[in-house]
């Protein structure tokens, strides 16, 4: 099996067998207990924590159960609310449908939202951001690294100018692609809240990080025992989270290596698959190594998937989330014209995958294009 839905989601840590044999021995008491063992539980929850929140030198961070929980959590109790009922918001057009879906149901709540385009060149542009702020813009939200195409958004520029044109306005990124692939230090940018997905990065699903500043308002929203810093009640998913730290040191201890390769294969993946006819790239030049966007004109992308699925190569044709509802809101963001659009294939790699695994993924996709043409043009 060749595994190249990484965006998708991960193969958990290699030695997860062992973390469990601990966990099931001694590491199964409740964090929030009061003698040693729970303690101990407790101990390593919070050494977890800190070197989660050391990938991005975050100033503080709640764990919570994905991605998802983490962006709603934001988006609907993250933001100041002080002397008026309706507020103005602003993301972009292509984010991750667990903040789109939020923006659209605070419109449906009376808010006003403001959808800014990335356009042709793919990420989100400074001065198209910052014209749109109001002087009741409460919360901005921009993606670090898109899902489908990977583009690059730089958040750190983004947040400085959005509090240069207002100081109130808060700032949060979605940051479940970006997190382990793309750097980022959060002390040196003005983002006020970073999301991040465990199952993303070799971790387990069911595990998420929720980052934010001391300063950046944040209300309880699961009420409780008090767990998660005031703000999420319950018994936190100790394994998960103990997972998770695995996952993110494993990938530290071998960062660099990790890039070069990841670099490596998106390198040769790109080179290679842009010779078949009638390809086109949509990822950007300033886009992520662990993603690559790319379609080939005449052959639909379900046609494309299903053809290498036969040779045991796993692909997508964009996110999961929306593979069952497919629309083109992403790749019509991007000014990509719908006969391409209807073609379009994600390949998402993670430090597992191999060179010799590009090869086969290319030659068979080069055979299935052939292939599919010649049908087509009978
Ligand atoms: N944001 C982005 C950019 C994603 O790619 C995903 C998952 O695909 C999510 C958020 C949702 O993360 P989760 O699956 O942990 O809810």
């Amino acid at each position: 099996m060749i595994y190249l839905d990484n965006a998708a989601t991960t193969k958990p840590v290699k030695d997860i067998s062992r973390l469990y044999a601990d966990y099931s021995e001694s590491g199964w008491f409740n964090p929030s207990a009061l003698y040693s063992p729970a303690l101990s539980v407790e101990k390593e929850m919070e050494s977890s924590r800190s070197v989660i929140k050391s990938v991005i030198n975050a100033p503080d961070m709640i764990f919570t159960s994905c991605g998802t929980e983490s962006a709603n959590t934001v988006i609907f109790n993250g933001w100041r609310r002080k002397g008026k009922e309706k507020f103005h918001f602003i993301t972009s057009s292509y984010e991750h449908p667990c903040v789109y879906e939020a923006f659209r149901h605070l419109e449906e709540l009376g808010h006003d939202v403001t959808y800014v385009v990335p356009g042709k060149k793919g990420y989100i542009d400074e001065e198209d951001l910052v014209k749109e702020i109001r002087p009741d813009t409460a919360l901005v939200a921009i993606m670090h690294v898109n899902n489908e195409t990977g583009a690059i958004n730089d958040i750190t520029s983004l947040s400085r100018a959005v509090k240069k044109a207002n100081p109130d306005t808060l700032f949060f990124s979605d940051g479940v692609q970006g997190f382990l692939h793309v750097p980022f230090d959060m002390k040196n940018s003005m983002v006020d809240y970073y999301s991040a997905s465990a199952h993303k990065i070799h971790g387990l699903k069911g595990t998420g990080a929720l980052f934010f500043r001391h300063d950046s308002p944040l209300r309880e929203y699961i009420y409780g025992g008090g767990q998660e810093r005031n703000l999420r009640s319950g018994t936190e998913n100790t394994f998960g989270i103990f997972v998770f730290q695995k996952a993110v040191s494993d990938h530290l201890s071998r960062n660099e290596e990790i890039s070069r390769h990841l670099s490596e294969l998106k390198e040769k993946c790109v080179s290679s698959l842009m010779k078949i006819k009638g390809a086109y790239l949509i990822s950007p030049e300033r886009s992520s190594d662990h993603i690559i966007n790319i379609a080939f004109e005449g052959v639909r992308g379900e046609v494309l998937l299903h053809l290498l699925e036969q040779n045991s190569i796993y692909i997508s044709t964009g996110s999961a989330c929306s593979s069952k509802k497919r629309t083109y809101r992403i790749h019509d963001s991007v000014g990509v014209p719908h006969n391409i659009s209807e073609c379009v294939i994600r390949i998402s790699f993670s430090d597992e995958n191999t060179l010799d695994e590009i090869d086969e993924l290319c030659k068979v996709t080069e055979l299935a294009v052939e292939r599919f043409s010649r049908y087509s043009r009978r």
